[in-house]
């Protein structure tokens, strides 16, 4: 089952990078490469996620760009509002710096910082609830895909969450499909395997929500400029979420020119 036009969207996760001089460096230059030959708005949203401690100065140093490049949290505490939860930030405080996405699942906080089904409905009704939009990460092992079990266990991480999203909640929802075998492996699924799990969470998606039509479902693990331009070409594939290959402008300039103009 295929879509209509979704715009793209390519965001960037820095994960545990860079220094803040890189940072603030990496934005100078994507900020310049968007001016020299701008990617307009409409043809590919873009978005990055530094570590909790920039997120505001890269929010502010992206302010005056060309265009609009999102500043994306990388995780958002389970517990709502202000209190005594030490180390933590909430929904509230992001959106109160200004911080209107969130990545949710992300696999290395489901493997590394014990992120469970319900620990993660806890953030996502939180993020939903304070406005946010969030980027919700699924895949499979690559134990999983050997075992046949790869598409049952997306559709299970995509249900897992349908008890908390409320019906008009589901728009701010993205979902960005990771393999865990792929994400910074230099291995990637191949373009058509990659196309047939996104058609099956569209497909998932639809049943839960009017909205699943029209839900934009990224693509992550290794993506690089080099297979960006076949993946985007699959008519699933909303765009990308981008580890390694952000940490460099250009690299992840062109990855969001390959979604911009194929879609
Ligand atoms: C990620 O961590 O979301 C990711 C996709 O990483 P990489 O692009 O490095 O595989």
């Amino acid at each position: 089952m295929s879509v209509p036009a979704i715009t793209p969207w390519v965001v960037g996760n820095w994960k545990m990078n860079p220094m803040q001089a890189s940072a603030k460096q990496l934005v100078q230059e994507l900020k310049q490469l968007l001016q020299n030959q701008n990617i307009e708005e409409s043809d590919c949203h873009m978005g990055v996620a530094p570590i909790a401690l920039a997120l505001t100065d890269i929010r502010a140093q992206l302010h005056d760009s060309s265009r609009t490049v999102y500043t994306v949290a990388q995780d958002v505490s389970r517990f709502a509002g202000t209190g005594a939860y030490t180390g933590e930030i909430s929904a509230e405080l992001l959106q109160d710096s200004g911080i209107g996405f969130v990545l949710v699942g992300h696999s290395e906080r489901r493997e590394y910082f014990a992120d469970t089904p319900a620990i993660l409905n806890e953030k996502i009704k939180n993020a939903l609830n304070a406005n946010l939009k969030v980027i919700y990460c699924v895949g499979e092992s690559l134990e999983q895909r050997e075992n046949g079990q790869a598409e049952l266990t997306v559709l299970q991480q995509i249900c897992d969450i349908a008890a908390v999203v409320q019906a008009e909640q589901w728009n701010n929802i993205i979902v960005a499909y990771e393999p865990i075998w792929a994400i910074g492996t230099g291995k990637t699924a191949s373009p058509e395997d990659a196309q047939a799990m996104h058609a099956k969470i569209r497909e998932g998606l639809s049943q839960i929500t009017p909205a699943g039509k029209t839900m934009a479902i990224l693509y992550g693990g290794s993506v690089k400029p080099e297979n960006a331009v076949e993946l985007a070409a699959c008519p699933d594939i909303n765009g990308a979420l981008v580890g390694g290959a952000s940490l460099n402008a250009e690299s992840f300039y062109k990855i969001a020119q390959a979604f911009a103009n194929t879609k």
